[in-house]
């Protein structure tokens, strides 16, 4: 596919949405898209409209013409504003008002479903945050492959509902690597080493203030949370411990 630039037709808006619904899981390619000449006052780039109760058949997503057939409206804004709606598509979806106890539309629900979409949390467009792309870029966007996957349920269980945004969690992460060395500062699939229940994988891991919690399946069979300050990498079979500079 090459550079779209204003001339983004439903099956391009589709395949966004098939690409995000490969790492949530879920069905948001079968929600009807409409493309309008505009939207709301004009002004409205897209929106996405909520099925009722348990009703889900007047589901729908609308995009407008004004921005979307533009040549001067940038592929990766597109992106962005065809995520945001998707956003919104999985707040509805996963009840996730109720679940975050909040009923704003562009509230913590929404925000932390596009902390995990890499998207802007802003309910209003700001053109100047988006560059223009190169071809590979926009494939990557198009294909969702700037994306970890986004499991929300599973997130929801492990770390509870207020999960920083990834911005957030990448900026923690840089300042972890400073405080404490890469060596100290784990990911998924990091085997470790605990002083009272021995080694195990790390699953999962949650960065904090001058802290990473992780979650560490240990080869007992025994999962837990642990801190990184209570563990060393595990690397070929030798626990790697940071060599002290002070002697
Ligand atoms: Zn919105």
């Amino acid at each position: 596919m090459s550079v779209i630039h204003g001339n983004w037709c439903v099956e391009d808006i589709r395949k966004v949405i098939q690409s995000l619904d490969e790492k949530t899981g879920l069905n948001g390619a079968s929600v009807p898209i409409y493309l309008y000449k505009s939207l709301g006052k004009g002004n409205t780039l897209g929106s996405y409209c909520p099925g009722s109760g348990k009703d889900k058949w007047w589901r729908s997503f609308s995009f407008s013409l004004a921005y979307f057939n533009d040549d001067n409206f940038r592929d990766l804004a597109a992106i962005d504003v065809i995520r945001h709606e998707y956003a919104h598509f999985v707040v509805d979806e996963l009840d996730l008002k109720d679940v975050f106890e909040d009923n704003e539309d562009h509230g913590i629900a929404w925000k932390t479903v596009c902390g995990l979409l890499d998207t802007d949390q802003d309910g209003y467009y700001r053109w100047w945050r988006f560059r223009s792309t190169t071809e590979e870029g926009l494939c990557k966007a198009i294909m969702s492959e700037d994306i970890p996957s986004v499991d929300i349920i599973k997130q929801l269980e492990r770390w509870g509902n207020d999960l920083p945004s990834l911005r957030t969690r990448k900026y923690y992460e840089k300042e972890l690597v400073k405080k404490y060395s890469r060596v100290r500062v784990f990911s998924a699939n990091d085997r470790v080493n605990h002083s009272k229940f021995g080694q195990g994988l790390v699953l999962d891991t949650m960065p904090d203030i001058n802290k990473q919690r992780l979650l560490v399946k240990f080869d007992s069979g025994e999962i837990r949370f642990v801190q990184n300050r209570q563990v060393y990498k595990v690397v070929n079979g030798h626990v790697k411990k940071p060599v002290s500079k002070a002697r």
